[in-house]
This record gives structure tokens, C-alpha cells and sequence, in this order.
């Protein structure tokens, strides 16, 4: 019996390693098709600034409906994306739609929307790809201003080369953009590279946020960054504000902005705009 069982136990790791491999391998295949097909779309999530209500922009988050998958979640297709070094060209046509969506926007109301859209960029993409003129035409092909875009990336794109970190980042604060440090607080930043680096923003990550109510130690680290961004001269965006006690909370400790379902969920880009153009200032948070 004792046989019988280890051996189903393995025949099950088997099959589950070859579905893995094989979901793996089919989103890779899909992902290729719909990078190529314009099957991909971006959601927008608002960034308020928690002091005035303002819209201040939006998150560009990418999204996957695939006819035969159907809703892939992005933690799941951005990775398969690394791997696979289609990354590159998910990232290239991120940056180009969102720069894109703005200048949409802008027609649609007339004049300039006062926002700005952030993009998020992964290590791998930085690592294989020449992000400074991805930037510089997207930006120049949608005729916007570089202001009003934010690159967003993780600690890990810094760790592992910050001389090269530093050229790219010196070369997007030419086209006059801006810089988030995404997820902080889950990597494993270098205090000094945090101080020479032009970071403009630190985003303090969603499981810090969500839950610093209940649990004293993330509202410790909370605290924790707000200063350490203080001293630094940065500024803080908080995810995944999900309560209006969580915002007020975010707010009186001097947080500059949130993001997250209490405001918004990411919506499509009509959505978006629409929502913005109803309640461009939230009067009370
Ligand atoms: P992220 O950049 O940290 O984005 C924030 C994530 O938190 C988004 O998940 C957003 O929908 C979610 N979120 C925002 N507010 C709340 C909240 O109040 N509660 C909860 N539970 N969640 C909230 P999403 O859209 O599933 O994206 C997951 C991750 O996938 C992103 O995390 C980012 O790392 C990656 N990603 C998405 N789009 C792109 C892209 O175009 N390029 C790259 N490189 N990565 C992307
Ligand atoms: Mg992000
Ligand atoms: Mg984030
Ligand atoms: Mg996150």
C-alpha cells in the first residue's frame, strides 16, 4: 500500500510539472501571436494625490484576454514575458500605448488632460533592450510631453548593474520624466544608490499598505519609509489603499499619493477618462 501511494503521489508531480510546462509553453505561444495581433490592452488605475483628492495620472497595467485562455493575469504572463524575452517587445508597446492614450485623451477633451500615465518597466527588459529611446519615441510619436510620464521599476533593476541603472536613468530625466522605485520595501535596495540615483518616488508595496491598520509592524515600516523618503527628498505613492480609513490614515501621516480599489479599480481607457473627466478631484477623501 505504502508503494502504491508514493508512486501515485510522484505520477501526480508528474502531471503536474507537465501541465505546468505545458500552460508555460501555450502562453508563450499565445503571448507571441498576441503581441504580434494587438491582443493585448492597458488598464488605468488613478493616482490621487492624498492631500488635495487630485487625480494626478494613472497606472498603465497590462491586460490579456486571449480567445482560447481567456483572462491570463499579468503577474502570470509578465513572467512567462521574462523568460521568454518577449518582454521586450510587451514592454516597447506598453510604453508607446500609454504615451498614446494620452494624447487620445488630450483630443478628446480639447486641450491637455493635467495627468500623467506611469509605465512599468521589468530588469530583464532593461537589461536586454535600449529603454532610454524606447522612451524618447514613444514619447515623440505621441507628441506629449515627457513630463508627464513615470517609469516604474523595481529594485532589482538597480541591484544588478547601478552604473548602467544610472546612465538610463540620467537619460529619461533628459526627456524630462519621471522615476518610481515599484514594490519598495520587498527588495533589496541600496541605501546610497537610492540617495544618488534620480529617483523622484518610492512606491511603498501593497503588503505593507493593506494591511498597517491591524498589523503593527507594517504600519512601523510604513512610517519607516515615509521618513527615509523624507530625508531623501523623495516622494511616496501608497498601494493598495483599499478602505477610507487606510487613505485618512495615509493622509495624516503626510503620504503624497495612493492608489488602489478604495479610489479605483483599473479601468479601460475610455472608463478612465470618463471617470476623470466626472470626478477630477475627489473633494473629500
Ligand atoms: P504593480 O506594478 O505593483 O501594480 C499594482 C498592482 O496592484 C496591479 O495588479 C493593481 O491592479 C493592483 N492593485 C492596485 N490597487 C489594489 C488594491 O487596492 N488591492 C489589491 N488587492 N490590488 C491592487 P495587476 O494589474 O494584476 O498587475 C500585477 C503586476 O504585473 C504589476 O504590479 C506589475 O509588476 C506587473 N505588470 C503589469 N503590467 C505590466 C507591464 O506593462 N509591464 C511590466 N513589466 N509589468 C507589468
Ligand atoms: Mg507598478
Ligand atoms: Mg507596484
Ligand atoms: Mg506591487
Amino acid at each position: 500500500v505504502k508503494i502504491a501511494k508514493r508512486t501515485g503521489k510522484v505520477e501526480i508531480y508528474r502531471n503536474g510539472v507537465l501541465k505546468e510546462a505545458q500552460r508555460r509553453f501555450s502562453i508563450e505561444s499565445r503571448l507571441r501571436d498576441a503581441l504580434s495581433q494587438g491582443g493585448l490592452s492597458l488598464a488605468y488605475q488613478p493616482l490621487i494625490h492624498l492631500q488635495t483628492g487630485e487625480i494626478t495620472g494613472f497606472e498603465a497595467l497590462a491586460r490579456w484576454n486571449d480567445p482560447e485562455l481567456g483572462n491570463v493575469p499579468p503577474t502570470e504572463f509578465i513572467a512567462v514575458a521574462e523568460e521568454s524575452g518577449l518582454i521586450t517587445s510587451l514592454g516597447r508597446w506598453a510604453a508607446y500605448e500609454a504615451a498614446q492614450a494620452l494624447s487620445r485623451w488630450d483630443a478628446k477633451y480639447g486641450q491637455p488632460l493635467p495627468v500623467g500615465v506611469n509605465v512599468n518597466v521589468s530588469a530583464i527588459q532593461i537589461a536586454r533592450d535600449d529603454v532610454e529611446s524606447m522612451f524618447e519615441e514613444a514619447v515623440r510619436y505621441a507628441g506629449i510631453d515627457g513630463r508627464r510620464m513615470t517609469a516604474e521599476l523595481t529594485e532589482s533593476a538597480i541591484v544588478a548593474d547601478p552604473d548602467k541603472a544610472r546612465k538610463w536613468l540620467v537619460a529619461l530625466k533628459d526627456l524630462n520624466m519621471s522615476i518610481a522605485m515599484d514594490d519598495f520595501g520587498t527588495g533589496f535596495s541600496n541605501l546610497a544608490s537610492l540617495h544618488s540615483l534620480p529617483i523622484d518616488i518610492l512606491k511603498i508595496d501593497r503588503s505593507f499598505v493593506s494591511s498597517m491598520l491591524e498589523d503593527h509592524d507594517k504600519m512601523v515600516i510604513v512610517r519607516t519609509i515615509l521618513s527615509l523618503a523624507e530625508s531623501l527628498n523623495l516622494k511616496v505613492t501608497a498601494e493598495g489603499i483599499e478602505t477610507q480609513a487606510l487613505a485618512l490614515q495615509l493622509q495624516n501621516m503626510g503620504c503624497w499619493q495612493g492608489q488602489g480599489y478604495y479610489f479605483a479599480r483599473p479601468m479601460n481607457e475610455t472608463d478612465a477618462f470618463d471617470y476623470w473627466r466626472a470626478r477630477w478631484n475627489f473633494e473629500t477623501i
